[in-house]
C-alpha cells in the first residue's frame, strides 16, 4: 500500500520571514521525508500580537518571495484568508479536511512550543498532528520534554543526529524532539536593524530585503 503523503505545516508571524526559517524548514523536511512544507503566517498571532507588527499581506508577500523556485515548500494564505486571530486547532483541522490521508507534522521551534499548554485546545493540537520541535539557539531542546506535562513522557522521541526517522515511530511517537544546526537569527533582531538601518544581507533572502527596502517596513518601530 502507498505510505500516506507527509505534510509539514510551519506556523508563525513571519515579520519577516528570515534564513533561520528557511534553514529549520529544510532540515525537517529532508529528515521526515516530507512531501511539501507549508508555510503559514498568522493573521492575528494570539501570542505575539504588536501594534507595530507588518501587515498579513506583506508578511505573506515576504513568505512568498522567500519561497520562490524552492521545491518541497509553500506559502499557505489559509490563516491570513480566514481574518481574525489564528489558531494552530482550527489551522490544523482545515489541513486535515484538504488531506485525509496525509501524515501532518506540525514544525516548531523550542521557544514556541514551551508555551504549548498556553495554545487554545493544547491538547486536541498535539493530538490533531505529529509535532517537530527543533532546536531554537539559546533555548534547551530538553526542556522542551517537560513542557507539555507527564502524560506525554511516554510519547516524546529524540531523533539523534543522523538517526534515520523509522515508520513505526510515527505510531508510537507524537512528540520528536529534533535537534538541528539551527541559525541564531530572530526576527525581532531584523526589524531592530532595519530601523536602526543596519544590513540585514545574509540574515533574509534578498527578495525579501528588497520588499523591506521598497515597501519602508520596520522603519519607525516600538519593537
Ligand atoms: P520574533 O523575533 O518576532 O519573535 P521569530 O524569529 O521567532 O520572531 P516567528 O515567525 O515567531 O519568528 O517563528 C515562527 C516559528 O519559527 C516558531 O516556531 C519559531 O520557534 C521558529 N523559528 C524562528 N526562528 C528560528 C530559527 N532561527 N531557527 C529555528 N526555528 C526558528
Amino acid at each position: 500500500m502507498k505510505r500516506p503523503e507527509r505534510i509539514g505545516v510551519f506556523g508563525g508571524t513571519f515579520d519577516p520571514v528570515h534564513n533561520g526559517h528557511l534553514k529549520a524548514a529544510l532540515a525537517v523536511g529532508r529528515r521526515f521525508g516530507l512531501s511539501r512544507v507549508l508555510f503559514v503566517p498568522s493573521n492575528i498571532p494570539p501570542h505575539k500580537a504588536r501594534a507595530d507588527m507588518a501587515a498579513a499581506a506583506d508578511r505573506m508577500a515576504m513568505v512568498r518571495l522567500a519561497l520562490r523556485g524552492r521545491a518541497r515548500c509553500a506559502a499557505s494564505p489559509l490563516e491570513v484568508r480566514a481574518g481574525g486571530r489564528s489558531y494552530s486547532i482550527r489551522t490544523l483541522r482545515r489541513i486535515r479536511r484538504l488531506h485525509p490521508r496525509a501524515r501532518i507534522f506540525f514544525i516548531v521551534g523550542t521557544d514556541a512550543f514551551l508555551e504549548i499548554e498556553t495554545w487554545k485546545e493544547w491538547r486536541s493540537v498535539l493530538d490533531e498532528s505529529l509535532f517537530i520541535v527543533m532546536t531554537r539557539p539559546g533555548v534547551s531542546l530538553a526542556r522542551a520534554r517537560r513542557a507539555p506535562g507527564p502524560e506525554y513522557a511516554g510519547r516524546i522521541r529524540l531523533v539523534r543526529r543522523a538517526e534515520r526517522v523509522r515508520e513505526e515511530w510515527l505510531t508510537s511517537y507524537r512528540i520528536f524532539l529534533f535537534p538541528i544546526d539551527a541559525l541564531d537569527i530572530a526576527a525581532t533582531e531584523i526589524r531592530a536593524r532595519v530601523r536602526d538601518g543596519r544590513p540585514i544581507a545574509g540574515l533574509v533572502p534578498a527578495a525579501v530585503g528588497r520588499y523591506i527596502r521598497e515597501r519602508g517596513l520596520y522603519k519607525k518601530l516600538s519593537r
